[in-house]
């Protein structure tokens, strides 16, 4: 066992898991590529769980950080913060929701766990209705609103949640269905919770689900959602971590796939903004972000330095059309890995919006997740100079695919024969 890892086993606690028998530690990136410490290159198919959108060390990003870390690092909530009113701004005309307002947090889970905060004092109930499969967070609100089980250490929870249907689409009771009669369920699965449940905050569901294994709902399945919701006034927060900022292609937005419902009361964003740099938030109606009674300040959320990563790193990707790029190249290696997984038995579906791909793979015959199976094609892949992500839940495991947003089709080539591949030696 190498230094560091016994290091890191005698420190952290051991929940916090590696990926690979033998963890990789990544000493530097450049583009859509990062090298180990043993000098090895590899592919990042996986950007360091969607957070690195843009590219690794993208030279924009890099000379904003140092200018503004130069000039000053952090002057705290009390004093006006230019670089952060002007984030606010481009995130709030961004967001598609009238007279926005944008708080910033440090993580996807604080900007959730704000998101709570705020749907709950707006509608004065602590009920919250989250979806199966879902993954919104490690704080001890975000877990309790967390469906995937893989991803909930704790049963105690500060919230009564329900989960909706209408995340997984391979198994579970409604697989059978065509899109309309799928969201016809989900939509009478949602309205008879309602029915027997008393006052609602708020519905929180992620457009594609992320660690849950890349599943996308039908389109239009939230608009019809939000029509059942909006009778009852309970609010939709759209939970964009990982969907935001053009990654699913054809929307800079995921809730824009359920466009019809317009914009959600509440979305969260973190992840890709920053391309590294630690961003969350939460953009809504100035009616529900201005409802808390007391001062609710984040010490570290709209750092100067980060908002400086955050501004750079948004204008390179509009500039540079990164939501375009993600589309076609999305489109090609998505068309590409459908070829190539043809007739593997133990591959039962690749799916994906964008660069944002999911490969399910199950067990032959029975057609189980298989944990193992999906490690070993994780492994193999290693082995060939390329990384990718796994997730799953409810009896599924994927792996999964997100490159940065500016990965060439050349790139998109290699990575597909590396796992093709990987995927060949074990599936
Ligand atoms: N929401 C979604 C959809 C996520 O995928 C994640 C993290 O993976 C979170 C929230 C939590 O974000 P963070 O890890 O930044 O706290």
């Amino acid at each position: 066992m190498n230094d560091l890892l016994k290091r890191h086993q005698a420190v952290i606690p051991d929940w916090v898991t590696l990926y690979y028998r033998d963890p990789i530690e990544i000493t530097h990136g450049e583009g859509r590529y990062v090298w180990d410490a043993e000098g090895r290159r590899y592919l990042d198919f996986f950007g360091g769980i969607l957070t690195t959108m843009t590219a690794h060390a993208l030279p924009e990003v890099t000379r904003a950080v140092s200018e503004q870390a130069g000039r000053m690092i952090h002057s705290s909530t009390l004093y006006l913060n230019r670089p952060m009113v002007e984030l606010a701004e481009r995130i709030a005309a961004l967001s598609g929701i009238p007279d926005a307002r944008v708080f910033f947090t440090t993580s996807g889970t604080e900007a959730n766990d704000t998101a709570l905060l705020l749907a709950t004092a707006h509608r004065r109930s602590n009920q919250v209705l989250a979806m199966r499969n879902s993954y919104h967070g490690r704080s001890f609100s975000t877990v309790s609103i967390t469906g995937n089980r893989s991803w909930t250490p704790t049963t105690l929870s500060p919230l009564q949640t329900l989960y909706v249907h209408g995340g997984v689409r391979t198994r579970g009771p409604y697989a059978h269905l065509d899109d309309a009669e799928f969201t016809a369920a989900c939509v009478a699965d949602l309205t008879d919770l309602l029915g027997h449940t008393g006052d609602v905050a708020a519905l929180i569901a992620e457009p594609v689900q992320g660690i849950g294994g890349f599943t996308s709902p039908p389109d239009g399945l939230y608009a019809a959602f939000r029509e059942v919701l909006a009778e009852r006034g309970v609010l939709w927060i759209a939970d964009e971590v990982q969907t935001g900022w053009g990654r699913t292609g054809e929307h800079f937005w995921g809730w824009q796939a359920h466009g019809a419902g317009g914009p959600p009361d509440l979305l969260t964003f973190a992840k890709g903004i920053g391309n590294g740099m630690s961003i969350g938030g939460v953009v809504g109606r100035a009616e529900i972000m201005n409802g808390l009674s007391a001062n609710s300040i984040s010490t570290f959320g709209g750092s100067p330095v980060t908002m400086a990563a955050g501004l750079a790193n948004l204008s390179y990707l509009l500039e540079h059309d990164l939501q375009g790029n993600a589309r076609r190249v999305g489109g090609l290696l998505i068309e590409r890995l459908r070829a190539a997984t043809a007739g593997l038995d133990r591959v039962r579906e690749v799916r994906g919006r964008g660069l944002m791909i999911g490969i399910e793979i199950a067990k032959p015959g029975t057609g189980g997740a298989d944990p193992e199976a999906t490690g070993a094609v994780l492994e193999a892949a290693r082995e060939g100079g390329l990384l990718v992500g796994k997730g799953g839940g409810h009896d599924s495991s994927a792996l999964r695919i997100a490159p940065p947003l500016t990965l060439t089709a050349a790139e998109a080539a290699e990575g597909a024969d590396i796992l093709e591949h990987a995927l060949r030696s074990v599936c």
